[in-house]
């Protein structure tokens, strides 16, 4: 079995596969102001199982939503999801890379994108994603950031070497400015969503996902990383979390 067919396997059963929250979802929401009885037309960019695309399809009556990631076999389980929550009418799920969409120019209300812009690095994401959304166009996207102006060294390694992307939230609302977007909201995700609503639920898995793959050394690499980064986060969260971003589009 290859990695992603493991990583596949670990994360499919878990309700985010990354820090995250129903209730943060709603207030990214709240901060964007979206006209909630409009027939918006929303990508959901790197939906992973859909926690969001789901939230939103049953918040949103009228929207239109293209659920999108690169692995199918999330968008199985969303779909299938979406059609138990009766909301599978309102959400089309798309298999590609976000460096490559298939979208027309200024075809999208709204881009929104929960712990997945990473991938292609959050600055390259905004730039690239922008001429996909209609002029006042949304751009919600929560991102890996610093919440304290200086941190530990080895926390400071290990981000520089994982992503040296990572920065301050004014530095990450400098980047939307400088892309041609006008910054609305900017909140941070609490403890509660990586530890109650992700990593402890990952943990859960454990067992049995080691169980299922025979305890292979691959497995065991891919829970031992897990494991490094669960306790990197324990030791350093006063400086580290996530920042959720609301933009519009000028222009
Ligand atoms: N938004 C979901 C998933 C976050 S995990 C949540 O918050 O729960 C990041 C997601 O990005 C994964 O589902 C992964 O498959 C997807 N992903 C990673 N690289 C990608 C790429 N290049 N193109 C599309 N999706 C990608």
């Amino acid at each position: 079995m290859n990695d992603y067919k493991l990583l596949v396997d670990l994360h499919k059963q878990g309700h985010r596969q990354g820090p995250g929250g129903d209730a943060e979802t709603e207030q990214a929401l709240n901060l964007a102001m979206a006209d909630r009885t409009a027939p918006l037309k929303i990508a959901d960019i790197g939906c992973g199982t859909g926690a969001s695309t789901l939230l939103l399809a049953r918040l949103l009556n009228a929207a239109r939503i293209t659920a999108m990631d690169f692995l199918q076999d999330f968008l199985d389980v969303l779909k299938e999801t979406a059609e138990n929550m009766g909301v599978a009418d309102r959400i089309s799920t798309l298999a590609c890379s976000m460096d490559n969409l298939p979208f027309a120019d200024k075809e999208l209300d709204v881009i929104w994108s929960e712990g997945a812009i990473y991938n292609i690095g959050f600055e390259k994401g905004v730039a690239d994603w922008r001429r996909y959304l209609k002029a006042g166009g949304l751009l919600v996207a929560s991102e890996i950031t610093w919440i304290t102006d200086s941190r530990p060294t080895e926390l400071q390694n290990h981000w520089d070497s994982e992503y040296p992307e990572i920065d301050v939230a004014s530095a990450k609302i400098m980047v939307l400015e400088k892309h041609g977007y006008s910054p609305v909201g900017y909140f941070v995700l609490p403890e509660r969503c990586w530890l109650d609503q992700y990593y402890r639920p990952l943990q859960a898995r454990f067992e049995d996902f080691l169980n299922r793959n025979g305890n292979s050394e691959e497995a065991r690499a891919i829970v031992a990383a897990e494991q490094r980064e669960i306790g990197l986060y324990e030791t350093y969260k006063a400086h580290v979390s996530y920042g959720v971003y609301v933009a519009k589009k000028l222009g």
